[in-house]
């Protein structure tokens, strides 16, 4: 059995202490904010969970299959459909009305319904299993929101006895472990670093997170315009805002201004309904591989 520290709370490091204890180590987490699940956990503000910009759980993925390993209760997923996404002035994403735009998007011929595909399954990464997964409808909303599954897995970390220490921040690694901000030594025979660094240049865009009285979309799953994607979650999930819009928004390019302006330009009067928001001006995309989680784990 080895001691093995895993650095961070967030997806990656919940779920390389799974493994760890899976493989019957002694695993314990530190984690330097006072709560858990870094980028892929929520807010709660007024009754609703707001995200860090859309999350897509691939449905059959790792992250997906963990997440019922460890848990009773199946999580309650609901597909974004590709046919009820316009494209500003195109139409929609799948356009299943028009045989002749359907081939064109087969034979790759159509560049704006592709770059709305990479926008909508990889986030603006090519990703060619989450892209399969958005024709399939293999790309859900999950009801619980993200912090659901953050929380099953470390509910599940807490029952078999995995330590979670918050409010500790890793400065340096030495041999045999690792040095806190306060100068405290741990000792660790192996250490996982899953602090969320990304490798190289890391990929940043804006996010922002807002709850209307109103369903202004009446039913769309989405409005897309150039590197700019609106999901209203309430429209995709039940269990999302009834009756309500939720509508988690990516910007590329172009900053809050960007997702803004669409909102403007479609929604008018949408500062008007607010309940509640939550904006990211800037939050790196990719995790520490330069992934999405579903890639990672
Ligand atoms: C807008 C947006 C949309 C996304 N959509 C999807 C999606 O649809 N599907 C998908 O699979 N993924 C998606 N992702 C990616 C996903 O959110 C990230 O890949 C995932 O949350 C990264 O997890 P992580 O554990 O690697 O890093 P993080 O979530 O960043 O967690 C790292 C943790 O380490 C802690 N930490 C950092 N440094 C230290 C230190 N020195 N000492 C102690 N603790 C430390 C941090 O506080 C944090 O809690 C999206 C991301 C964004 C921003």
């Amino acid at each position: 059995m080895k001691r093995v520290l895993v650095v961070g709370a967030g997806i990656h490091g919940l779920v390389t202490a799974v493994r760890e204890h899976i493989k019957k180590n002694q695993v314990f987490i530190v984690e330097k904010r006072k709560r858990i699940g870094g980028r892929g956990t929520s807010e709660e503000s007024f009754g609703h969970q707001l995200e860090h910009g859309p999350h897509l759980l691939l449905k059959g993925g790792v992250l997906h299959r963990m997440v019922k390993k460890v848990s009773k209760i199946k999580p309650s997923l609901m597909p974004l459909r590709p046919n009820k996404i316009r494209i500003i002035g195109h139409g929609m994403l799948l356009p299943l009305n028009s045989p002749k735009k359907m081939l064109n998007l087969k034979m790759e011929k159509d560049p704006v319904r592709e770059r709305a595909m990479r926008l909508i399954s990889g986030w603006g990464q090519d990703i060619p299993e989450r892209r399969r997964a958005l024709l399939k409808g293999r790309l859900c909303v999950v009801g619980e929101g993200w912090s659901g599954l953050i929380g099953r897995l470390a509910s599940t970390l807490e029952e078999v006895g995995v330590p979670i220490q918050t409010g500790v921040k890793i400065t340096d690694r030495y041999e045999g472990g690792v040095i806190t901000s306060k100068g405290l030594k741990i000792e660790a025979d192996e250490v996982h670093m899953c602090d969320g660094s990304p490798v190289g240049k890391p990929v940043k865009v804006a996010t922002l997170d807002v709850v209307l009285d109103n369903k202004p979309l009446k039913g769309l799953h989405g409005i897309i315009k150039e590197d700019v994607a609106i999901l209203d979650l309430a429209a995709i999930h039940p269990k999302k805002a009834p009756g309500m819009s939720h509508f988690s928004c990516i910007s590329l390019s172009g900053g809050i201004p960007a997702i803004e302006a669409l909102l403007d330009e479609r929604v008018s009067g949408w500062r008007s309904h607010i309940i509640t928001k939550r904006e990211n001006k800037s939050i790196t995309l990719t995790d520490s591989r330069g992934k999405l989680s579903d890639g990672v784990i």
